[in-house]
């Protein structure tokens, strides 16, 4: 067989595998909205339960609604692509052996003196190699922004990578980590109203005398799924809110990171798992991902802050990485290194 037919073959069988999840997710979803509203809750309506039913119905389609239309958006929204962003950053297009990277040319005169690194400023770079030179990715042929990290699944460097999702087939980085953010947290309401709804009423069918008889059995196989389910969502949707009020990803969470330190002549380069550069606070954290208006925070659409090639640093790190004479000269000699 020809190799171009075999190389065919094979990426089908990996897309349909890499797919297998997302299709499975549909059919769980379908499945469970089905049963719900049609075997449940119609159920106790038509046994005379109609204002118990009602309300079950009511408070359940909005979640479900939310939970399918983040699903949607994080699955068909790009993550944002260092390929996409190529020369947004004039100083990163330099070769990594050429020069070491460092705290970049956006520290110059006019960011030196804030405390925190302007939004939409000029492009800069603090995270090197341990080294202290620029990160750069060999597969892509491409320069790491910072927070940048190449994806073997997806086959590119994905900017602000939190990880790959095989749930959703797509890597969660910039772009779309406010749906899947907000797919988790509506994803949890659903599988907690599932299960604290139909977990009694099943009990309480099978208490009854032969009452096993009766029982419809989507009623146990809703309290199984979404037990099951919400067991590991919940805690996973606790840690993500964790992570996105701390401003960090995964990776950040679990990896070291290189800072450069002061002039990059020196390449003194701070190593750290702790170390979060980019923690502004709370709110302004949260605001990073689920955008400026705290109105639309819990809706998933709208852009996060900034490109994803740069990102501001809080006055910590800043007051950390900066040496006076950085800024007392104004990033002169770091523009001329
Ligand atoms: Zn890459
Ligand atoms: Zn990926």
């Amino acid at each position: 067989m020809a190799k171009g037919t075999l190389d065919k073959i094979q990426n089908a069988i990996i897309t349909t595998v890499n797919f297998s999840p997302v299709v499975l997710v549909a059919l769980l979803v379908s499945w469970s909205y089905l049963a719900y509203n049609l075997s449940f809750c119609w159920t106790l309506i038509a046994d005379g339960n109609v204002l118990q039913g009602i309300a079950y119905l009511v408070i359940f389609q909005p979640v479900s609604v939310m939970m399918v239309w983040s699903y949607i958006v994080a699955v068909r929204t790009s993550p944002g692509y260092t390929a996409n962003f190529p020369l947004a950053s004039p100083n990163l297009t330099q070769q990594e052996d050429e020069t070491p990277a460092g705290i970049s040319q956006s520290l110059g005169a006019d960011v030196g003196m804030q405390p925190l690194l302007q939004r939409g400023s000029r492009p800069s770079t603090v995270m090197v190699k341990r080294d202290g030179r620029a990160r750069f990715c060999q597969k892509c042929n491409l320069p790491k922004y910072d927070r940048t990290h190449h994806c073997r699944t997806c086959k590119k460097c994905v900017l602000k990578m939190d990880h790959h999702c095989p749930w959703l087939n797509n890597c969660i980085g910039h772009q779309n980590h406010k749906p899947f953010y907000l797919f988790l947290v509506y994803c949890s309401l659903y599988c907690i109203i599932i299960f604290a709804t139909t977990l009694p009423e099943t009990l309480r069918m099978v208490n009854q005398p032969l009452g096993l008889f009766g029982l419809d059995l989507n009623w146990p196989f809703l309290v199984f799924f979404s037990g099951l389910f919400g067991l590991f969502l919940v805690p996973f949707t606790g840690f993500h809110t964790n992570q996105l009020m701390q401003n960090r990803t995964t990776i950040e969470s679990y990896e070291r990171s290189n800072f450069i330190m002061g002039h990059r002549r020196n390449r003194d380069v701070l190593t750290s798992r702790y170390f979060n550069a980019w923690n502004l606070g709370r709110k302004e954290n949260v605001m990073q991902v689920l955008g400026p208006k705290v109105s639309n925070w819990f809706i998933p659409t709208g852009k996060p802050e900034g490109d994803g090639t740069t990102y501001p640093l809080s006055s910590y790190a800043y007051d950390t990485l900066v040496e006076e004479e950085d800024v007392s000269d104004g990033g002169r000699d770091l523009e001329r290194q």
